[in-house]
């Protein structure tokens, strides 16, 4: 594994300035496309699974964390408040209220729920200065997060489908949970009282885990419980990752929470006519932005999967004859949407300009025979060689080969087909 530190600054893929300050890194270029590949990823998986997404603001009224909890359990992460006009104002800690308010914001009936809305977010964490390096903790993250209002007997399904969605990110990622915990209060927790960590009230909380459980048994999951670990609103699943210097952390997470839609008093119109409360299930797909492209860049050194490579492929013009049919070769590549680099021929011999690019996922160099013909010879970064083919077929092989959907297209490769089917029958609108 490597640093993704170090190898963010080799590689060009984020920076930081102290002058911005410490927890604030931005993004450059090559890092930006990655991250950008990985949002248009999400918003996919999550539109084939019956998800609408929404955007609402980075802040909110004190008030609005007063009600869901958040400012008397996890003030110590949060920012202190803006008085603006004579109104308290704070950076969010959490898009869950956020979102508690958009479905509150119309009427629901039973047959909308599952009601599935996700955000990619923003969101704030006070971090100490010491604790802080890199894109692992960060005081501004960019979270993919989603929460599905439902009722009770529709949560076992939904968690289930929410820890495939996790499972179908991780391989298109090409990363490995090292374990599943199963988060929880601690023992002497006294769920509800006012010095407790945890909101609620403790009947609530066991008919929490036990779904959580029963999710996990189902899928043939193995888990270990973790007391004290718990969010203060209800137990989660945590998928843990390790990172280079072999430390543990929580990418991506499901939680089922009766507390936040009792707090801001949702409902929706049951089969009977009568007014019930929906369960909402909070889950992360890839949890923060940052920490998962951290994870990738440590996992993946600079080769990254070919759908997230800054650059896809890599056109060699053998000398400066070839500069004119490359410079068409790379116009014809950007149409497909494919990310390319023209390395020109005065850049160095051709066998530097082919390590300086190892990492490129494909590469063509066009020398006099194939400028003539009108080929492509394109080489696979791991040395296979693929037969010359006429310049606009070999692009469109690579458009396939950087699409992650096109493996998928198969049935028998589809885990999210049937979800994206019943989602099309109850999608509510809002
Ligand atoms: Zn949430």
């Amino acid at each position: 594994m490597y640093d993704h530190r170090k190898l963010g600054r080799e590689l060009g893929l984020f920076d930081s300035d102290p002058l911005i300050g410490s927890g604030l890194p931005y993004w450059l270029p090559a890092g930006a496309a990655i991250r950008q590949a990985l949002e248009r990823y999400i918003a996919e998986v999550e539109r084939r699974a019956g998800y609408q997404q929404v955007y609402s603001p980075v802040l909110g009224k004190r008030e609005l964390y007063e009600i869901s909890g958040h400012w008397s359990k996890y003030s110590d992460d949060m920012y202190p408040p803006m008085d603006i006009g004579g109104e308290q104002v704070v950076l969010r800690p959490s898009l869950c209220p956020h979102h508690a308010l958009i479905y509150r914001s119309r009427a629901h009936s039973y047959r909308e729920l599952p009601l599935r809305i996700s955000e990619l977010g923003g969101m704030y964490r006070s971090e100490l200065s010491g604790v802080l390096g890199g894109l692992t903790r960060v005081r501004a993250i960019q979270l993919n997060d989603g929460h599905i209002f439902c009722s009770l007997d529709q949560v076992a399904g939904e968690v289930r489908d929410a820890l495939e969605l996790i499972n179908q990110a991780y391989r298109d990622m090409g990363i490995k949970a090292v374990r599943y915990v199963l988060s929880l209060p601690s023992e002497d927790a006294q769920i509800g009282s006012p010095d407790s960590k945890y909101v609620g009230d403790p009947d609530s909380w066991a008919q929490a885990a036990g779904l959580l459980k029963d999710a996990l048994d189902s899928a043939g999951i193995d888990y270990e419980e973790a007391l004290g670990e718990a969010a203060f609103y209800g137990p989660k699943i945590d998928i843990q990752i390790e990172d280079a210097a072999g430390r543990e952390s929580s990418l991506s997470t499901v939680q089922v929470d009766f507390h936040q839609p009792a707090a801001f008093n949702l409902e929706y119109i049951g089969a009977d006519g009568n007014k019930h409360r929906p369960v909402m299930v909070h889950r992360s797909i890839v949890g923060s932005i940052e920490r998962a492209v951290a994870h990738l860049i440590e996992v993946h050194g600079g080769a990254f999967p070919a759908w997230l490579a800054p650059v896809q492929l890599v056109v060699l013009p053998i000398s400066d004859a070839e500069e004119k049919v490359a410079a068409d070769v790379v116009r014809r590549a950007v149409d497909r949407g494919i990310r390319v680099e023209l390395a020109h021929a005065d850049e160095g011999s051709l066998g530097a300009r082919i390590r300086e690019n190892r990492h490129v996922p494909f590469q063509a160099v066009i020398g006099a025979r194939e400028a003539a013909a009108g080929l492509l010879a394109i080489r696979h970064r791991d040395g296979q060689q693929v037969e010359p083919a006429p310049i606009g077929e070999a692009l469109d092989e690579i458009r396939g080969a950087v699409d992650p959907w096109v493996r998928t297209a198969s049935p028998s490769q589809s885990p999210s087909q049937p979800q994206a089917e019943r989602a099309d029958s109850n999608r509510g609108a809002l």
